[in-house]
């Protein structure tokens, strides 16, 4: 059976392990983005207020030992601020001292366990190092969409000593998400591709293919698919390994009739630093890269939009991250989220931040937290972590 709603789990009296998604940008010590943590306030919300004790766990960033810049402190002062009480960050999510905090915690109180990547045996599914995370905890919840497509010791190994287990509010919404583009999706369905990594998305791109009517490819993987045609790129930003796969696919979508849209004009440069060599160009010269989707390119992907009814994107259309190279990515971005009567879903990671802070960015169906997560489960795979919560 599939996971269950938090909302049918009685959270009364019971000391709930929280697996959250706290795995932010950090800034000299400061948050940078705290969107992760927002997406599952109502989660932790909904346990305190039905009298339940909350135990939140995360990773952050990938220490290889204890650390202090990879501790989640300044998470916990956020949460405090945002839940307006005091949430205790344990020193440790094992161990004694931390047991006797998560004792001591009273319902309708959240603590937070430091970070579950200072110790290895978390990646590495331990079973010993599950059952401590497990233990005086009566109910699991998972609301780390983000890191559902890792078998982890606090995503699968805790399901083993924790029988009572369910999806947060996050996790459900990332879910039905996904579910609406994957089981019965309105067609034209259209699917946006950028980023660099070709490499990345070739699993993605495979079972795509068999779905969707079309696919609009930007960002630097465009330009392996343009060599793949015979087409100039420059110096752009290619993988050399990945155009014999980029010819392949290009074969199979001309065999099933999807069309595969490729840029026709480029934002490009000599390198992303210099400036005074931009141009806009419908050919790339020898010595320049492709930095972003040109004006005519913009306005025909626009075109491709009208007669979409569900749209799936993942990557940004050029190198976002400078803003004379984001213009593709943010007029795209904003004529999608602008559509009546479609079901947008915009891939994580690059893609989510290049849009989440634009004023628009509320009107796509929805942004997903998990860049990788969203694209293991658009690619079939069956995600360990939400499995895990099957009962
Ligand atoms: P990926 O992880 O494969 O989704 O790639 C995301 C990265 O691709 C972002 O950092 C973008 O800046 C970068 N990117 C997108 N388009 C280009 C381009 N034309 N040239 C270089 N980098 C790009």
């Amino acid at each position: 059976m599939a996971a269950v709603p938090i909302s049918q789990i009685s959270f009364e009296r019971k000391r709930a392990l929280v697996r959250c998604d706290f795995n932010v940008p950090l800034d000299n010590g400061r948050i940078a983005d705290t969107s992760r943590i927002e997406a599952t306030l109502d989660t932790i919300r909904y346990i305190l207020s039905h009298q339940g004790a909350a135990i939140l766990c995360s990773h952050l960033g990938r220490p290889k030992e204890r650390a202090p810049e990879f501790s989640l402190k300044p998470v916990a002062e956020y949460l405090s601020n945002a839940l307006g009480k005091k949430v205790a960050l344990a020193p440790d999510c094992i161990g004694e001292f931390s047991g006797r905090m998560v004792n001591a915690l009273a319902f309708g109180e959240a603590l937070l366990l430091e970070n579950l990547r200072f110790h290895p045996e978390e990646e590495a599914n331990d079973r010993d190092f599950s059952h401590e995370l497990a233990r005086g905890k009566q109910v699991y919840v998972n609301d780390a969409f983000g890191t559902a497509h890792r078998a982890h010791a606090s995503t699968v190994g805790v399901t083993r000593f924790i029988h009572e287990r369910a999806a947060g509010f996050l996790m459900q919404r990332e879910l039905e998400a996904l579910r609406a583009v994957t089981e019965h999706p309105a067609h034209q369905y259209l699917l946006i591709l950028g980023g660099a990594k070709v490499s990345d998305k070739i699993g993605v791109i495979k079972t795509m293919l068999t779905r969707v009517d079309r696919i609009l490819i930007g960002g630097a993987m465009a330009y392996t698919f343009m060599k793949a045609r015979g087409i100039g790129v420059g110096i752009s930003r290619i993988e050399e390994d990945k155009i014999e796969f980029a010819r392949e696919l290009l074969a199979i979508a001309a065999q099933r009739q999807v069309p595969v849209v490729l840029p026709v004009d480029h934002v490009v440069a000599t390198d992303a630093a210099n400036e005074a060599s931009i141009q806009t160009l419908t050919t790339i010269p020898a010595d320049k890269m492709g930095l972003d989707i040109g004006p005519h390119t913009i306005t025909e992907f626009i075109q491709h939009l009208s007669t979409a009814r569900t749209i799936v994107w993942n990557g940004p259309l050029g190198f976002f991250e400078v803003p004379h190279f984001a213009q593709g990515t943010l007029k795209v971005g904003e004529a999608v989220a602008c559509l009546n009567g479609v079901t947008s879903l915009i891939g994580g990671g690059d893609t989510a931040a290049a849009f989440i802070h634009q004023p628009w960015a509320n009107k796509f169906t929805h942004i997903s937290t998990g860049g990788g997560a969203t694209l293991e489960y658009l690619e079939g795979i069956e995600l360990p972590g939400v499995k895990a919560l099957d009962n």
